[in-house]
Protein backbone atom coordinates (compact mmCIF):
# COMPACT_ATOMS: atom_id res chain seq x y z
CA UNK A 1 0.00 0.00 0.00
CA UNK A 2 2.94 2.43 0.75
CA UNK A 3 4.04 2.12 -2.60
CA UNK A 4 0.77 2.71 -4.35
CA UNK A 5 0.13 5.78 -1.85
CA UNK A 6 3.93 7.08 -3.36
CA UNK A 7 2.65 6.37 -7.10
CA UNK A 8 -0.88 8.06 -6.18
CA UNK A 9 1.08 11.29 -4.92
CA UNK A 10 3.96 11.48 -7.61
CA UNK A 11 2.04 10.76 -11.17
CA UNK A 12 -1.49 12.85 -9.97
CA UNK A 13 -3.87 10.17 -8.91
CA UNK A 14 -4.97 11.23 -5.05
CA UNK A 15 -3.37 13.80 -3.19
CA UNK A 16 -3.58 14.66 0.91
CA UNK A 17 -6.82 17.44 0.65
CA UNK A 18 -5.93 20.82 1.85
CA UNK A 19 -2.00 19.50 1.96
CA UNK A 20 -0.74 23.55 2.28
CA UNK A 21 -2.00 23.92 5.81
CA UNK A 22 -1.25 20.16 6.86
CA UNK A 23 -4.10 18.46 5.72
CA UNK A 24 -7.79 17.85 6.47
CA UNK A 25 -7.60 14.10 8.55
CA UNK A 26 -10.16 12.10 6.12
CA UNK A 27 -10.22 14.25 3.51
CA UNK A 28 -8.93 13.45 -0.05
CA UNK A 29 -8.10 15.10 -3.59
CA UNK A 30 -7.86 13.32 -6.86
CA UNK A 31 -5.25 14.66 -9.42
CA UNK A 32 -5.38 15.09 -12.78
CA UNK A 33 -4.85 10.83 -13.17
CA UNK A 34 -7.65 10.04 -10.19
CA UNK A 35 -9.78 12.16 -11.85
CA UNK A 36 -10.27 10.47 -15.02
CA UNK A 37 -10.24 7.00 -13.28
CA UNK A 38 -12.67 7.90 -11.20
CA UNK A 39 -14.96 9.57 -13.90
CA UNK A 40 -13.98 6.23 -16.13
CA UNK A 41 -15.20 4.14 -13.47
CA UNK A 42 -18.17 6.24 -12.42
CA UNK A 43 -19.33 6.27 -15.99
CA UNK A 44 -18.79 2.95 -16.97
CA UNK A 45 -21.05 2.04 -13.87
CA UNK A 46 -23.58 4.71 -15.22
CA UNK A 47 -23.52 3.11 -18.75
CA UNK A 48 -23.91 -0.28 -17.85
CA UNK A 49 -26.81 0.23 -15.24
CA UNK A 50 -28.64 2.89 -16.40
CA UNK A 51 -28.10 3.60 -20.05
CA UNK A 52 -27.60 -0.33 -21.09
CA UNK A 53 -30.42 -1.42 -19.02
CA UNK A 54 -34.29 -0.70 -19.91
CA UNK A 55 -35.16 -1.64 -16.18
CA UNK A 56 -33.14 1.02 -14.29
CA UNK A 57 -33.51 5.30 -14.49
CA UNK A 58 -30.72 7.87 -13.11
CA UNK A 59 -31.25 10.55 -10.79
CA UNK A 60 -29.25 13.37 -9.11
CA UNK A 61 -30.26 14.59 -5.48
CA UNK A 62 -29.23 17.10 -3.09
CA UNK A 63 -26.58 16.61 -0.70
CA UNK A 64 -28.76 18.83 1.76
CA UNK A 65 -32.28 17.22 2.99
CA UNK A 66 -34.47 18.39 5.47
CA UNK A 67 -33.56 16.61 8.37
CA UNK A 68 -36.76 14.93 8.90
CA UNK A 69 -35.44 12.87 6.44
CA UNK A 70 -32.58 11.24 8.52
CA UNK A 71 -35.02 11.42 11.35
CA UNK A 72 -37.55 8.88 9.11
CA UNK A 73 -34.59 6.90 7.91
CA UNK A 74 -33.88 5.87 11.38
CA UNK A 75 -30.36 7.49 10.95
CA UNK A 76 -30.14 10.11 13.51
CA UNK A 77 -31.29 7.31 15.84
CA UNK A 78 -29.24 4.19 14.69
CA UNK A 79 -25.96 5.46 12.39
CA UNK A 80 -23.84 5.73 14.72
CA UNK A 81 -20.16 3.73 16.22
CA UNK A 82 -19.31 3.02 19.75
CA UNK A 83 -16.87 5.56 20.41
CA UNK A 84 -13.77 4.91 23.39
CA UNK A 85 -11.48 7.70 24.65
CA UNK A 86 -8.43 7.59 26.23
CA UNK A 87 -8.32 9.17 29.79
CA UNK A 88 -4.78 9.78 29.07
CA UNK A 89 -4.42 11.93 26.10
CA UNK A 90 -8.19 12.02 25.23
CA UNK A 91 -7.29 11.10 21.95
CA UNK A 92 -11.01 9.02 20.32
CA UNK A 93 -10.97 5.08 18.78
CA UNK A 94 -14.13 2.84 17.38
CA UNK A 95 -14.36 0.85 20.64
CA UNK A 96 -14.39 -2.10 17.82
CA UNK A 97 -11.17 -1.51 16.49
CA UNK A 98 -8.96 -3.65 19.02
CA UNK A 99 -5.76 -3.33 16.33
CA UNK A 100 -5.42 0.52 16.77
CA UNK A 101 -6.64 0.77 20.41
CA UNK A 102 -4.01 -2.25 21.34
CA UNK A 103 -1.24 0.07 19.30
CA UNK A 104 -2.08 3.21 21.25
CA UNK A 105 -1.73 1.17 24.23
CA UNK A 106 1.69 0.85 23.37
CA UNK A 107 2.37 3.96 23.21
CA UNK A 108 1.50 4.74 26.86
CA UNK A 109 3.41 1.28 27.48
CA UNK A 110 0.51 -0.14 28.51
CA UNK A 111 -0.43 2.51 31.24
CA UNK A 112 -3.74 3.87 28.81
CA UNK A 113 -7.33 3.87 30.43
CA UNK A 114 -10.60 3.64 28.36
CA UNK A 115 -13.85 5.31 29.02
CA UNK A 116 -16.84 3.37 28.40
CA UNK A 117 -18.25 2.96 24.79
CA UNK A 118 -20.59 5.52 24.15
CA UNK A 119 -22.73 6.06 21.02
CA UNK A 120 -21.38 8.55 18.43
CA UNK A 121 -23.41 9.17 15.22
CA UNK A 122 -21.77 10.07 12.00
CA UNK A 123 -24.11 12.59 10.24
CA UNK A 124 -22.09 15.49 9.92
CA UNK A 125 -24.13 18.76 11.02
CA UNK A 126 -24.36 21.57 8.97
CA UNK A 127 -25.98 25.07 9.47
CA UNK A 128 -28.31 26.96 6.95
CA UNK A 129 -29.60 31.07 7.15
CA UNK A 130 -27.96 34.11 6.89
CA UNK A 131 -28.53 35.43 10.24
CA UNK A 132 -26.33 33.40 12.94
CA UNK A 133 -29.03 33.24 15.94
CA UNK A 134 -31.81 31.93 13.01
CA UNK A 135 -29.75 29.32 11.49
CA UNK A 136 -31.19 26.14 11.25
CA UNK A 137 -29.21 22.57 11.68
CA UNK A 138 -29.01 20.14 8.77
CA UNK A 139 -26.80 17.68 8.34
CA UNK A 140 -24.97 16.18 5.05
CA UNK A 141 -26.09 13.47 3.95
CA UNK A 142 -24.83 10.25 5.52
CA UNK A 143 -25.84 8.12 2.12
CA UNK A 144 -27.19 8.95 -1.14
CA UNK A 145 -29.52 5.98 -0.74
CA UNK A 146 -32.25 8.82 1.09
CA UNK A 147 -32.46 10.69 -2.13
CA UNK A 148 -34.23 7.76 -3.66
CA UNK A 149 -36.80 7.17 -1.39
CA UNK A 150 -38.06 10.91 -1.03
CA UNK A 151 -37.95 11.20 -4.76
CA UNK A 152 -39.61 7.65 -5.57
CA UNK A 153 -43.09 9.05 -5.66
CA UNK A 154 -41.52 12.21 -8.22
CA UNK A 155 -39.91 9.22 -10.57
CA UNK A 156 -43.34 7.21 -10.68
CA UNK A 157 -45.24 10.00 -11.74
CA UNK A 158 -43.00 11.40 -14.50
CA UNK A 159 -42.32 8.67 -15.74
CA UNK A 160 -43.89 5.46 -17.46
CA UNK A 161 -41.57 3.08 -15.29
CA UNK A 162 -43.16 -0.06 -13.90
CA UNK A 163 -42.29 -2.88 -11.41
CA UNK A 164 -39.69 -4.01 -11.13
CA UNK A 165 -37.59 -1.40 -11.56
CA UNK A 166 -34.44 0.77 -9.96
CA UNK A 167 -33.40 3.78 -9.59
CA UNK A 168 -29.65 4.50 -9.70
CA UNK A 169 -27.20 7.40 -7.93
CA UNK A 170 -23.86 8.45 -7.60
CA UNK A 171 -22.76 10.94 -5.70
CA UNK A 172 -21.04 12.39 -2.26
CA UNK A 173 -21.76 11.35 1.23
CA UNK A 174 -20.04 12.61 4.29
CA UNK A 175 -19.38 10.74 7.38
CA UNK A 176 -17.85 11.87 10.44
CA UNK A 177 -15.83 8.59 11.31
CA UNK A 178 -14.03 8.43 14.04
CA UNK A 179 -10.89 6.68 12.67
CA UNK A 180 -10.44 7.75 9.08
CA UNK A 181 -7.63 5.83 7.85
CA UNK A 182 -6.04 2.79 5.11
CA UNK A 183 -5.63 5.51 2.86
CA UNK A 184 -9.02 6.95 0.90
CA UNK A 185 -10.66 3.32 2.52
CA UNK A 186 -11.80 5.50 5.36
CA UNK A 187 -12.93 9.00 4.71
CA UNK A 188 -15.18 11.60 6.17
CA UNK A 189 -16.27 12.52 2.48
CA UNK A 190 -16.86 9.83 -0.47
CA UNK A 191 -18.50 9.23 -3.16
CA UNK A 192 -21.00 5.99 -3.82
CA UNK A 193 -22.66 4.75 -6.63
CA UNK A 194 -26.34 2.90 -6.05
CA UNK A 195 -28.86 1.23 -7.24
CA UNK A 196 -32.81 0.78 -5.39
CA UNK A 197 -34.00 -1.84 -7.09
CA UNK A 198 -37.40 -2.15 -6.30
CA UNK A 199 -39.65 -5.20 -6.73
CA UNK A 200 -42.74 -7.29 -5.66
CA UNK A 201 -43.09 -7.64 -1.76
CA UNK A 202 -42.72 -11.23 -1.94
CA UNK A 203 -40.23 -13.66 0.03
CA UNK A 204 -39.54 -15.61 -3.53
CA UNK A 205 -39.07 -12.00 -5.38
CA UNK A 206 -37.07 -10.82 -3.12
CA UNK A 207 -34.95 -13.89 -2.83
CA UNK A 208 -34.19 -13.97 -6.62
CA UNK A 209 -33.41 -10.23 -7.21
CA UNK A 210 -30.93 -10.82 -4.00
CA UNK A 211 -29.10 -13.56 -5.63
CA UNK A 212 -29.63 -11.53 -8.96
CA UNK A 213 -27.55 -8.71 -7.80
CA UNK A 214 -24.43 -10.45 -6.35
CA UNK A 215 -23.42 -12.20 -9.07
CA UNK A 216 -24.17 -8.93 -11.29
CA UNK A 217 -21.54 -7.24 -9.07
CA UNK A 218 -19.64 -9.62 -9.19
CA UNK A 219 -19.34 -9.97 -12.54
CA UNK A 220 -18.92 -6.42 -13.12
CA UNK A 221 -15.83 -6.41 -10.82
CA UNK A 222 -14.31 -9.19 -12.32
CA UNK A 223 -15.49 -8.28 -15.73
CA UNK A 224 -13.18 -4.90 -15.31
CA UNK A 225 -9.87 -6.80 -14.56
CA UNK A 226 -10.11 -7.18 -10.80
CA UNK A 227 -9.03 -10.72 -10.18
CA UNK A 228 -11.54 -13.53 -8.45
CA UNK A 229 -9.72 -14.76 -5.81
CA UNK A 230 -8.95 -10.74 -4.10
CA UNK A 231 -12.59 -11.27 -4.59
CA UNK A 232 -15.40 -12.59 -1.92
CA UNK A 233 -18.91 -12.59 -0.28
CA UNK A 234 -19.28 -11.62 3.03
CA UNK A 235 -22.42 -12.27 5.25
CA UNK A 236 -23.19 -9.64 7.69
CA UNK A 237 -22.96 -10.91 11.37
CA UNK A 238 -24.66 -7.52 12.61
CA UNK A 239 -27.44 -5.67 10.25
CA UNK A 240 -27.89 -2.34 9.76
CA UNK A 241 -31.18 -0.98 11.15
CA UNK A 242 -32.86 -0.99 7.80
CA UNK A 243 -31.70 -4.58 6.38
CA UNK A 244 -33.61 -7.90 6.48
CA UNK A 245 -30.61 -9.81 4.63
CA UNK A 246 -27.30 -8.21 3.79
CA UNK A 247 -24.42 -9.02 2.20
CA UNK A 248 -20.89 -7.43 1.58
CA UNK A 249 -18.66 -8.03 -1.13
CA UNK A 250 -15.21 -7.53 -0.08
CA UNK A 251 -11.39 -7.34 -1.69
CA UNK A 252 -8.36 -8.37 -0.36
CA UNK A 253 -6.62 -5.33 0.82
CA UNK A 254 -3.02 -5.46 1.69
CA UNK A 255 -4.65 -4.85 5.49
CA UNK A 256 -6.98 -7.74 4.82
CA UNK A 257 -10.41 -8.29 3.89
CA UNK A 258 -12.30 -5.19 3.24
CA UNK A 259 -16.14 -4.34 2.32
CA UNK A 260 -16.19 -2.02 -0.99
CA UNK A 261 -19.69 -2.41 -1.57
CA UNK A 262 -22.87 -3.73 0.44
CA UNK A 263 -26.09 -6.14 -1.42
CA UNK A 264 -28.68 -4.91 1.21
CA UNK A 265 -32.57 -6.14 0.81
CA UNK A 266 -33.93 -3.04 2.39
CA UNK A 267 -37.37 -4.43 2.50
CA UNK A 268 -40.09 -1.69 2.67
CA UNK A 269 -37.74 -0.08 5.64
CA UNK A 270 -37.31 3.36 3.88
CA UNK A 271 -40.53 3.90 1.88
CA UNK A 272 -43.04 3.10 4.71
CA UNK A 273 -40.71 5.44 7.33
CA UNK A 274 -41.27 8.21 4.63
CA UNK A 275 -45.10 7.40 4.38
CA UNK A 276 -45.78 7.48 8.12
CA UNK A 277 -43.37 10.90 8.69
CA UNK A 278 -44.18 12.70 5.62
CA UNK A 279 -47.74 11.77 5.48
CA UNK A 280 -47.42 11.07 2.00
CA UNK A 281 -49.19 8.02 0.30
CA UNK A 282 -45.87 6.45 -0.99
CA UNK A 283 -47.24 2.94 -2.43
CA UNK A 284 -47.06 1.88 -6.14
CA UNK A 285 -50.13 0.68 -8.16
CA UNK A 286 -50.06 -2.17 -10.20
CA UNK A 287 -51.79 -2.74 -13.39
CA UNK A 288 -54.47 -4.90 -11.75
CA UNK A 289 -55.04 -1.96 -9.36
CA UNK A 290 -52.87 -3.28 -6.32
CA UNK A 291 -51.66 -1.10 -4.10
CA UNK A 292 -48.38 -2.20 -2.16
CA UNK A 293 -45.48 -0.90 -0.88
CA UNK A 294 -42.48 -2.13 -3.07
CA UNK A 295 -39.53 -3.47 -1.51
CA UNK A 296 -36.01 -2.29 -2.30
CA UNK A 297 -32.77 -4.63 -3.36
CA UNK A 298 -29.60 -1.73 -2.47
CA UNK A 299 -26.90 -1.65 -4.07
CA UNK A 300 -24.50 0.13 -2.98
CA UNK A 301 -21.16 0.66 -3.64
CA UNK A 302 -17.68 3.05 -2.65
CA UNK A 303 -16.21 4.92 -5.78
CA UNK A 304 -13.55 6.04 -3.90
CA UNK A 305 -12.97 2.26 -2.51
CA UNK A 306 -13.62 0.77 -5.90
CA UNK A 307 -11.13 3.38 -7.31
CA UNK A 308 -8.29 2.11 -4.77
CA UNK A 309 -9.34 -1.82 -5.05
CA UNK A 310 -9.05 -1.26 -8.67
CA UNK A 311 -5.46 0.53 -8.53
CA UNK A 312 -4.24 -1.84 -5.61
CA UNK A 313 -5.33 -5.04 -7.52
CA UNK A 314 -3.64 -3.57 -10.87
CA UNK A 315 -0.61 -2.82 -9.47
CA UNK A 316 2.29 -5.31 -10.68
CA UNK A 317 6.06 -5.25 -10.03
CA UNK A 318 7.65 -7.83 -13.13
CA UNK A 319 11.21 -8.41 -14.47
CA UNK A 320 12.03 -4.75 -13.31
CA UNK A 321 9.26 -3.32 -14.81
CA UNK A 322 6.45 -1.60 -12.64
CA UNK A 323 3.12 -0.88 -14.72
CA UNK A 324 -0.74 -0.55 -13.44
CA UNK A 325 -2.68 -3.57 -15.53
CA UNK A 326 -6.06 -1.41 -15.64
CA UNK A 327 -8.64 -2.37 -17.52
CA UNK A 328 -8.22 -0.24 -21.25
CA UNK A 329 -12.21 0.92 -19.95
CA UNK A 330 -11.08 2.40 -16.40
CA UNK A 331 -7.11 3.21 -17.74
CA UNK A 332 -6.82 7.23 -17.11
CA UNK A 333 -4.70 7.63 -20.27
CA UNK A 334 -5.54 5.53 -23.24
CA UNK A 335 -2.58 5.75 -25.47
CA UNK A 336 0.66 8.14 -25.70
CA UNK A 337 1.66 9.11 -28.82
CA UNK A 338 5.88 9.45 -29.61
CA UNK A 339 7.66 11.21 -31.54
CA UNK A 340 11.01 8.67 -31.99
CA UNK A 341 13.13 12.14 -31.85
CA UNK A 342 12.34 15.03 -30.60
CA UNK A 343 14.56 16.76 -32.83
CA UNK A 344 13.17 15.60 -35.97
CA UNK A 345 10.34 18.27 -37.06
CA UNK A 346 8.90 16.07 -39.60
CA UNK A 347 8.61 13.18 -36.96
CA UNK A 348 7.04 15.63 -34.71
CA UNK A 349 4.66 17.08 -36.86
CA UNK A 350 3.10 13.54 -38.25
CA UNK A 351 2.80 12.46 -34.44
CA UNK A 352 1.47 15.63 -33.60
CA UNK A 353 -0.83 15.00 -36.44
CA UNK A 354 -1.65 11.44 -35.11
CA UNK A 355 -1.95 12.91 -31.78
CA UNK A 356 -4.73 15.97 -31.99
CA UNK A 357 -7.08 13.36 -34.38
CA UNK A 358 -6.68 10.69 -31.40
CA UNK A 359 -7.51 13.72 -28.90
CA UNK A 360 -10.84 14.76 -30.59
CA UNK A 361 -12.47 10.86 -28.85
CA UNK A 362 -10.08 9.24 -26.76
CA UNK A 363 -7.78 10.47 -23.60
CA UNK A 364 -4.35 10.92 -25.59
CA UNK A 365 -0.99 12.13 -23.69
CA UNK A 366 1.81 13.39 -25.52
CA UNK A 367 5.76 12.75 -24.86
CA UNK A 368 9.02 13.29 -26.56
CA UNK A 369 11.51 13.57 -23.86
CA UNK A 370 14.11 11.15 -22.97
CA UNK A 371 14.56 7.97 -24.85
CA UNK A 372 11.38 5.77 -25.77
CA UNK A 373 12.65 3.14 -23.09
CA UNK A 374 12.21 6.01 -20.09
CA UNK A 375 8.45 6.67 -21.74
CA UNK A 376 7.15 3.36 -21.85
CA UNK A 377 8.21 2.89 -18.28
CA UNK A 378 6.41 6.63 -17.56
CA UNK A 379 2.92 5.30 -19.26
CA UNK A 380 3.48 1.65 -17.85
CA UNK A 381 3.67 3.33 -14.35
CA UNK A 382 -0.10 5.31 -14.79
CA UNK A 383 -1.77 1.84 -16.42
CA UNK A 384 -1.59 3.62 -20.37
CA UNK A 385 -2.68 0.40 -22.15
CA UNK A 386 -1.23 1.52 -25.63
CA UNK A 387 1.80 3.56 -26.84
CA UNK A 388 2.20 4.88 -30.26
CA UNK A 389 5.83 5.81 -31.66
CA UNK A 390 6.47 7.56 -35.11
CA UNK A 391 9.38 6.26 -36.57
CA UNK A 392 11.31 7.00 -39.45
CA UNK A 393 9.57 4.16 -41.85
CA UNK A 394 6.09 5.80 -40.65
CA UNK A 395 7.40 8.30 -43.08
CA UNK A 396 6.96 5.80 -45.59
CA UNK A 397 4.65 3.51 -44.71
CA UNK A 398 2.46 5.80 -43.46
CA UNK A 399 2.12 3.66 -40.52
CA UNK A 400 3.17 3.29 -36.22
CA UNK A 401 4.38 0.92 -34.19
CA UNK A 402 2.09 0.35 -31.26
CA UNK A 403 3.23 -1.19 -27.93
CA UNK A 404 0.82 -2.84 -25.81
CA UNK A 405 1.48 -2.27 -22.04
CA UNK A 406 0.84 -6.11 -20.70
CA UNK A 407 2.45 -7.92 -23.40
CA UNK A 408 5.15 -5.32 -24.42
CA UNK A 409 4.56 -6.69 -28.10
CA UNK A 410 4.63 -4.38 -30.57
CA UNK A 411 2.02 -4.06 -33.77
CA UNK A 412 2.46 -2.45 -37.03
CA UNK A 413 -0.47 -0.28 -37.73
CA UNK A 414 -1.51 2.06 -40.58
CA UNK A 415 -2.20 5.46 -39.49
CA UNK A 416 -5.39 5.75 -41.35
CA UNK A 417 -6.99 2.35 -39.19
CA UNK A 418 -5.70 3.34 -35.98
CA UNK A 419 -8.90 5.07 -33.93
CA UNK A 420 -10.40 1.87 -35.47
CA UNK A 421 -7.64 -0.70 -33.96
CA UNK A 422 -7.60 1.25 -30.66
CA UNK A 423 -11.54 1.75 -29.91
CA UNK A 424 -11.83 -1.97 -30.89
CA UNK A 425 -9.05 -2.87 -28.19
CA UNK A 426 -10.39 -0.43 -25.71
CA UNK A 427 -13.86 -0.93 -25.63
P1 LIG B 1 -17.98 0.27 6.98
O1 LIG B 1 -18.52 -0.94 7.71
O2 LIG B 1 -16.66 0.02 6.32
O3 LIG B 1 -18.02 1.52 7.81
P2 LIG B 1 -20.58 0.52 5.92
O4 LIG B 1 -21.08 -0.90 5.99
O5 LIG B 1 -21.03 1.48 6.95
O6 LIG B 1 -18.99 0.55 5.77
P3 LIG B 1 -22.40 1.28 3.86
O7 LIG B 1 -23.18 2.17 4.75
O8 LIG B 1 -22.97 -0.03 3.47
O9 LIG B 1 -20.94 1.09 4.47
O10 LIG B 1 -21.99 2.13 2.57
C1 LIG B 1 -21.89 1.57 1.28
C2 LIG B 1 -20.53 1.76 0.69
O11 LIG B 1 -20.09 3.13 0.84
C3 LIG B 1 -19.44 0.96 1.38
O12 LIG B 1 -19.39 -0.37 0.89
C4 LIG B 1 -18.19 1.72 1.01
O13 LIG B 1 -17.72 1.37 -0.27
C5 LIG B 1 -18.67 3.16 0.98
N1 LIG B 1 -18.28 3.81 2.23
C6 LIG B 1 -18.93 3.78 3.40
N2 LIG B 1 -18.26 4.49 4.33
C7 LIG B 1 -17.16 4.97 3.72
C8 LIG B 1 -16.07 5.78 4.14
N3 LIG B 1 -16.00 6.26 5.37
N4 LIG B 1 -15.10 6.08 3.25
C9 LIG B 1 -15.16 5.62 1.98
N5 LIG B 1 -16.17 4.86 1.52
C10 LIG B 1 -17.16 4.54 2.37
Amino acid sequence: MDKIVALCKRRGFIYPGSEIYGGLSGTWDYGPLGAELKRNIKNQWWQDVVQLREDVIGIDSAVMMNPKVWEASGHLEAFVDPLVECKVCHERFRADNLDQIKEHDKSHKGQATWTDPQKFNLLVKAYLGVLEEKQSQIFLRGEITQGVHVNFKNVLDSTRIKLPFGIAQIGKAFRNEITPGNFTFRSREFEQMEIQYFIKPEEKVGEKWFEYWKSFWMDWYTGLGISKENLRFKNHEEKAHYAREAVDIEYQAPWGWSEFMGIHHRGDWDLSRHEEFSGQNMKFKDLEGAEYLPWDIESSAGVDRSLLFFLSDAYKQEDNRIYLRLHPKLAPIKAAVFPLLANKPELVKTARKIYLDLKSCLMVAWDDRGNIGGRYASQDEIGTPFCITVDFKSLEDEAVTVRDRNTTKQDRIKISGLKEYLNGKIY
